[in-house]
């Protein structure tokens, strides 16, 4: 048995959580990928060693998972080990929710455009950038704000249910300034119909957040942020009740609440 299985200890997460995964430095090793959800990518090197994130999406199912990971030794040399994770359900209360009814009863047109919107952004979070842009601890976009503790709850539109919330809605007034969580690309810039002014950061190793609702944007596609640039001004575009900010994070796909980047000491 390779003596880095033995460091694996089991993890436990709740539904929605993103998990931090490490793995010491040695000498000759020369990478490690995590398997996780059918995706393979890559940790990232810091001083102590290698890490990753994994995200344990909103839905997944009780139980344990597998993360398989792959250690490649400069000599060709390969050894696999699997971290256990025990995903623990969670019971998240319902909110009911009165808006447009053009949000809930979508005409023609606007189901074509959510769908094809569905799928950019599908495309987005599909995408996985081999390496880490971030060096520093993740920040809630909105400095010294508390409350926001809303990610998971089942929605109700006009009496329709629909998806759980994927994020965390921040008390905001209209032109509160937004704060990248951290440093990344800007992969998304734009009006969406659900999201209405919408900017998506790519902060590498398939680790996204997401600012919404927005009623400026401040940030171009393409250009890269640094932790705590603004990104916008909070609004109320979009499917809203009024103006706050929704900050979502997604991690290879899975819907996991944004506070649960915070919550690691890196
Ligand atoms: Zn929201």
């Amino acid at each position: 048995m390779n003596a880095l299985a033995l460091l694996l200890t089991a993890l436990t997460a709740v539904q929605g959580q993103a998990v931090r995964l490490t793995v010491p430095a040695e000498p000759g090793l020369q990478s490690v990928t995590v398997e996780w959800s059918d995706r393979v990518k890559p940790l990232a090197r810091d001083e102590d060693g290698w890490f990753t994130v994994i995200g344990v999406d909103l839905g997944a199912k009780p139980g344990q998972h597998a993360a398989d990971l792959l250690y490649t030794y400069t000599d060709g040399r390969t050894t696999r080990a699997t971290q256990q994770i025990t995903v623990k359900s969670k019971e998240y209360p319902t909110t009911r929710l009165t808006v447009e009814p053009k949000y809930v009863e979508l005409s023609a047109e606007n189901q074509e455009r959510t769908a094809r919107e569905r799928k950019e952004i599908g495309a987005v979070y599909w995408k996985i950038t081999p390496q880490a842009y971030w060096t520093e601890p993740f920040e809630v976009p909105i400095p010294g704000i508390t409350g926001g503790r809303n990610f998971g709850h089942r929605r109700v539109f006009n009496d329709q249910p629909r998806a759980p919330h994927s994020g965390a809605d921040l008390t905001a007034t209209t032109g509160t300034e937004i704060h990248a969580s951290n440093r990344g690309r800007v992969v998304l810039a734009k009006n969406l119909f659900f999201s209405g002014n919408a900017v998506f950061i790519d902060h590498g190793l398939g680790v996204y957040t997401v600012y919404l609702h927005l009623s400026k944007i401040l940030v171009e596609p393409g250009t890269m942020v640094e932790r705590g640039a603004v990104v916008g001004l909070a609004g109320a575009t979009g499917r809203v009740t009024g103006p706050h900010l929704h900050w979502g994070a997604r991690i290879q796909n899975a819907r996991v609440d944004p506070f649960s980047l915070i919550d690691w000491s890196l």
